[in-house]
């Protein structure tokens, strides 16, 4: 999977993703990072790739034409390296161009799961006060926010979208399991994880796990994620029974632990 940022901070971008499982999955070749500087699409001889807000105000705005341009240079690469169609009435297989900004959508693991079915994805992190809002229009397809808070740019977000995406590409995690098992699967939170040792400071292990009993584990785990998730979001364990997401063992013990009268199915 490849992921094109559009950015006036590349180094950000490359250096903050390099390390650790996404370094790796770069070097082995499951996703590549494609960092473009904005600036190297500016036609102003001093460089400049922002300008005063027209109506006045606090702050600079991100000038539309580098943004349209570099967007268009990014769509005609991949066009080339994969017989994409920058600019063919076949719209749908055009990669989306996903603008970060607090005004966005709130991204989720959902959002995450539907974006990594992509082969190619193109970011825009905005600066100063935003971008210019005929770019937005003329090229952006989704406009996604990472919470409500306000940041300096779209690098720190396009960051974590591009983290959780890419850990659900094929390959790029060791042991599949492991993206499978966690928080948000079937709306609920991870159970409790330990390691060695087995007492520490007077803290032993729950005993369920020395048991080698896969069956038992499995079954402390699961009531252990509804727990959890009961006592932190509430409203996630709800959207658990809603969606069905609990067999009839766990809608028992669900029962036991909420007293709800919601009838067996
Ligand atoms: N003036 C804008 C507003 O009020 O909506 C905020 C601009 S913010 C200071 C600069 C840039 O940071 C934005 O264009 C966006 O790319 C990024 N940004 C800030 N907060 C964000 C968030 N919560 N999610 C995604 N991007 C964000």
């Amino acid at each position: 999977m490849n992921f094109h940022v559009m950015t006036l901070f590349p180094e950000m971008i490359t250096q903050g993703l390099s390390a650790s499982i996404l370094g790796r999955a770069q070097e082995k070749g499951f996703i590549a990072l494609n960092a473009v500087n904005i600036r190297d699409y500016t036609l102003d001889k001093h460089k400049r790739v922002d300008d005063y807000p027209y109506g006045g105000g606090a702050g600079m705005v991100m000038a539309a034409e580098p943004v349209v341009r570099c967007c268009r240079a990014v769509m005609e690469q991949i066009a080339k390296e994969n017989g994409g169609c920058p600019d063919t009435k076949e719209q749908k297989k055009c990669p989306r161009v996903i603008y970060l900004t607090p005004q966005g959508c709130t991204f989720t693991q959902a959002m995450a799961k539907e974006l990594a079915q992509e082969e190619d994805l193109i970011f825009l992190c905005g600066h100063y006060e935003g971008v210019d809002e005929r770019a937005i229009e003329m090229i952006v397809t989704d406009q996604v926010s990472i919470g409500d808070y306000v940041l300096t740019g779209g690098e720190l977000p396009v960051m974590v979208m591009i983290d959780v995406i890419a850990r659900l590409v094929p390959g790029v995690l060791n042991n599949k399991e492991s993206a499978e098992s966690e928080t948000f699967q079937d709306y609920l939170l991870e159970y409790p994880q330990y390691t060695r040792p087995e007492v520490y400071e007077g803290l032993s292990v729950p005993e369920v796990l020395l048991s080698g009993h896969h069956a038992k584990i499995g079954e402390w785990r699961r009531q252990q994620s509804i727990l959890r998730t009961k006592k932190v979001r509430p409203e996630l364990l709800a959207q658990a029974v809603k969606e069905e997401c609990l067999s009839k063992k766990e809608m028992k013990f669900y029962r036991e632990i909420t007293g709800d009268g919601t009838k067996e199915k």
